[in-house]
C-alpha cells in the first residue's frame, strides 16, 4: 500500500505547488472563510495551510490520510457530478506518503482539537492538540526520502513561483475567501474578501479591472462571466489569462482558440489578451478527470462550446466598443 501511495504521489504531487493545490482545495471544500498559507524554501521545506473550515472529527482524522478515503462521494454516479474540488480521496494520502505531514483539526462542537502525524506514510496515533477551529496541515520536507523525485524539483524561487500561481488561481475562483501568503516568514499577499472585481484587481492589477469589459452571457446551460481585458492596456500577458470551468482553472486549446478569434474579430488584435473568465456548464458536459494534476479538460460538445465562447466574448467585446 505504501508503494501504491508513493506511485500515486508521483502523479498527484509533482511539486510543492501541486501539494498546495490539494490542501487549498480541501480548505475551500471545507467552507473556510479565511485561509492562511505559510511556505518555507518555495514549499520544499514547509507548506502550511491554516483554515477555519468545518474541521475533521477525531474518528475521521486517520481516515483522511488513507487512500480513497473521501467524504465527498458516496457512489460511482457521484463521480460525474461532483461539485466539490477534490473527490478522489488521494490528495492527503499521496502527500503524506512522500513527506512528514501533520494534520491538526477541530471539528465544529468538539471540546478540543486532535493532531495526527505521518512520517513518510507511517501514521502515528492522534493526540489532543490546541486549535481554536478549523484545520491546519503542515507538510515538511516534501520528497525527503525519495531522492529520485527530489532532484526534479527546481530552484526555491521557481518552486515558489509555481506556488504563488496556484494561490492566485484558487483565490480568483474564490473571492469570498480571504487568503494570506507568507514565504520564508515574509508576508507577501493579503487578499481580503470581496467580489470578483476586487479580487481580480488585487491579482491582475487595478489597471486591468479599470479597463476590462465585464462579461455575462448565457445560452442554454452555458454561462460565461468575468472580465475580458483589452489587449491594448500593455500589461497583458500569458500570465494574465485565467479561465475556469465550473470553478477549476484550466488551460485548454479550444478555449484559447475561441477567445483569440473573438479578440481578433472585434479588436483586430490577438496578442496575449488578459482575461479572467468563468464558464459554468452542466458537469456531464465536461470531463475533468483527464489527469489529476493536469489543467486539461475534455468537453463533450466542443463545437457548440466553441461557438458559444466565440459569440459570447465577441458580444462582450463589441458592446464596449459601441
Ligand atoms: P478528497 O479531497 O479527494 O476527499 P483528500 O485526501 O484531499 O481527499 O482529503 C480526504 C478527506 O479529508 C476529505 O474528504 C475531507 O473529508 C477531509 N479533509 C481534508 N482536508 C480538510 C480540511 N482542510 N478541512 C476539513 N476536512 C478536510
Ligand atoms: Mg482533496
Amino acid at each position: 500500500d505504501h508503494l501504491v501511495n508513493q506511485i500515486a504521489a508521483g502523479e498527484v504531487v509533482e511539486r510543492p505547488a501541486s501539494a498546495l493545490k490539494e490542501l487549498l482545495e480541501n480548505s475551500v471544500d471545507a467552507g473556510s472563510r479565511t485561509i492562511q498559507i505559510e511556505l518555507q524554501a518555495g514549499g520544499t521545506k514547509l507548506i502550511k495551510v491554516i483554515d477555519d473550515g468545518c474541521g475533521i472529527e477525531h474518528d475521521d482524522l486517520s481516515l483522511a490520510l488513507h487512500r480513497h478515503a473521501t467524504s465527498k462521494i458516496r457512489d460511482f454516479d457521484d463521480l460525474g457530478r461532483v461539485a466539490t474540488l477534490g473527490f478522489r480521496g488521494e490528495g492527503l494520502a499521496s502527500i503524506a506518503s512522500v513527506s512528514r505531514l501533520a494534520l491538526t483539526s477541530r471539528a465544529e462542537g468538539a471540546a478540543h482539537a486532535w493532531r495526527i502525524e505521518s512520517d513518510n506514510g507511517r501514521l502515528h496515533d492522534p493526540v489532543p492538540a490546541a486549535l481554536a477551529a478549523g484545520t491546519t496541515v503542515e507538510v515538511h520536507d516534501l520528497y525527503y526520502q525519495t531522492p529520485a523525485r527530489r532532484k526534479f524539483l527546481k530552484s526555491e524561487s521557481t518552486e515558489f513561483a509555481h506556488c504563488d500561481d496556484m494561490v492566485k488561481r484558487i483565490a480568483l475562483a474564490h473571492p469570498e475567501v480571504q487568503f494570506a501568503l507568507t514565504h520564508n516568514g515574509r508576508a507577501l499577499a493579503r487578499l481580503l474578501r470581496g467580489d470578483l472585481a476586487r479580487r481580480a484587481g488585487a491579482i491582475l492589477g487595478e489597471d486591468f479591472v479599470a479597463h476590462a469589459l465585464p462579461v455575462d452571457e448565457g445560452f442554454e446551460r452555458l454561462r460565461l462571466t468575468g472580465f475580458a481585458g483589452s489587449p491594448t492596456q500593455g500589461k497583458s500577458s500569458r500570465d494574465a489569462q485565467y479561465f475556469f470551468v465550473n470553478g477549476r482553472f484550466v488551460r485548454d486549446k479550444l478555449v484559447q482558440h475561441a477567445l483569440r478569434e473573438a479578440y481578433r474579430d472585434v479588436l483586430h488584435h490577438e496578442r496575449h489578451p488578459a482575461y479572467c473568465l468563468f464558464l459554468e456548464m452542466a458537469p456531464e458536459g465536461v470531463d475533468v478527470n483527464v489527469h489529476p494534476t493536469k489543467i486539461e479538460v475534455r468537453f463533450r460538445e466542443s463545437q457548440a462550446l466553441y461557438r458559444f465562447l466565440l459569440t459570447a466574448l465577441k458580444k462582450a467585446l463589441s458592446g464596449a466598443k459601441a
